[in-house]
C-alpha cells in the first residue's frame, strides 16, 4: 500500500481536491474553478496541473501515490464511462482511461452521490458499517448504495437513484427528470418548500410562515421545532414520504444504516425522528430496526469517498 491518495470531487462550479494519507487522514484540501468551456475539455488538464503542483510543493513522487478518485455529477458505469454530464459539458466517454493516461496515475471514477456515500461509510455517519445507503437531500435528492464496502453503480450508472423513485401516482407537476411523482419532488429542499406552498395555497392556515417573504426549507423545520402546527404537518408529510421510500429501499437492499446528508439534513434530530417513526411503521419486520443516522462529513464526503475509491482500486 502506497502512502498517499487524491480525492477529487468535480462539481459544476468548483472542483474540490483532497490530499489524503491512505489511512484516511485528510492532509489538505483546496478548490479550483470548473472551466466548462469547450465541452469541459479543460477540466482533466486543470486537475492534473493542480495535483502535480501539490506533489511538487510537498516533494512527493507519483510513485508514493496510490491513485486518484474522481466524483462526477452524472451517471458513471463501473468501468468509468461517463454517460453525459450536463453540468460539465461532458458527453459520453471513458473518463478513467483518459485521466489515467493524462495523470500518469491510476484513476477511478464514480457518480458524485455514490462516492459521497462511500466517504460517509469510510469516515463519516456510516463508519464501522459496510452495507450503507446514503441519501443526500439538497436541491435534488441523490443517493448511493454501498454493499460489502463497494459502490453499486448499476448497469447504466443509475444504481441508487432513489430520488426518482415514484412515490405519488397523482402528482401533476413535472420533476427535473421529466417524469412525475418522484421522491425528489417532496423531500429535497425545493420539495419541502413546494409542499409548504401547496399547503398554504389551500388557504385557512394559521402559521408563522406566512409572515416570511420567501420560505426556505430551514424555515419550515425551524417552525416545526417551535411547535407551529402547520409546519409540523409539513414535516410529518416529509417524514412519511421519505420514511416510506426508505422502507421500500430496505426491502431490496437491507442495509445496516441509512445515512441522511445534504442541506436539508441540517434540520438534525427532528428530521431523524420523523423519518425513523415513519420508516418503522412501513418497513418489513425483519429490517424495521435499521439505524438512521445523520451524515457527518458535510461537503467533504465526496473527497473522502473519491480517495477511498482510489485506495481500493
Ligand atoms: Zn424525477
Amino acid at each position: 500500500m502506497k502512502k498517499y491518495a487524491f480525492g477529487v470531487d468535480i462539481g459544476g462550479t468548483t472542483i474540490k481536491i483532497g490530499f489524503f494519507e491512505t489511512t484516511g487522514k485528510m492532509l489538505d484540501k483546496w478548490e479550483i474553478v470548473t472551466r466548462k468551456e469547450n465541452g469541459g475539455s479543460l477540466i482533466l488538464g486543470d486537475i492534473k496541473a493542480s495535483i502535480e503542483e501539490k506533489l511538487a510543493k510537498e516533494g512527493i513522487s507519483k510513485d508514493d501515490v496510490q491513485g486518484v478518485g474522481m466524483g462526477v455529477p452524472g451517471p458513471v458505469t463501473n468501468g468509468g464511462v461517463v454517460n453525459k454530464c450536463a453540468n460539465l459539458g461532458w458527453g459520453v466517454f471513458n473518463v478513467e482511461e483518459e485521466a489515467t493516461a493524462l495523470f500518469g496515475l491510476p484513476v477511478k471514477a464514480g457518480n458524485d452521490a455514490n462516492v459521497a456515500s462511500l466517504g460517509e461509510m469510510w469516515m463519516g455517519g456510516g463508519k464501522g458499517y459496510e452495507n450503507v445507503v446514503m441519501v443526500t437531500l439538497g436541491t435534488g435528492v441523490g443517493a448511493g448504495v454501498i454493499i460489502g464496502g463497494k459502490i453499486i453503480h448499476g448497469t447504466n450508472g443509475a444504481g441508487g437513484e432513489v430520488g426518482h423513485m415514484k412515490v405519488d401516482e397523482d402528482e401533476t407537476e413535472v420533476c427535473g427528470c421529466g417524469k412525475t411523482g418522484c421522491l425528489e419532488q417532496y423531500t429535497s429542499a425545493t420539495g419541502v418548500v413546494r409542499l409548504t406552498k401547496r399547503g398554504l395555497a389551500k388557504g385557512g392556515v394559521e402559521t408563522c410562515l406566512t409572515k416570511l417573504d420567501e420560505i426556505t426549507c430551514k424555515d419550515v423545520f425551524d417552525a416545526a421545532r417551535e411547535g407551529d402546527a402547520f409546519a409540523c404537518t409539513i414535516v410529518e408529510k416529509f417524514g412519511k414520504i421519505l420514511g416510506g421510500a426508505l422502507a421500500k429501499v430496505a426491502c431490496v437492499v437491507d442495509p445496516q444504516v441509512f445515512v441522511i446528508g445534504g442541506g436539508v439534513s441540517k434540520a438534525g434530530q427532528i428530521l431523524i425522528d420523523v423519518v425513523e417513526k415513519n420508516f418503522k411503521a412501513e418497513a418489513f419486520h425483519a429490517c424495521e430496526n435499521t439505524k438512521i443516522a445523520l451524515a457527518t462529513l458535510g461537503n467533504d464526503a465526496g473527497m473522502y469517498g473519491c480517495a477511498k475509491m482510489a485506495i481500493d482500486g
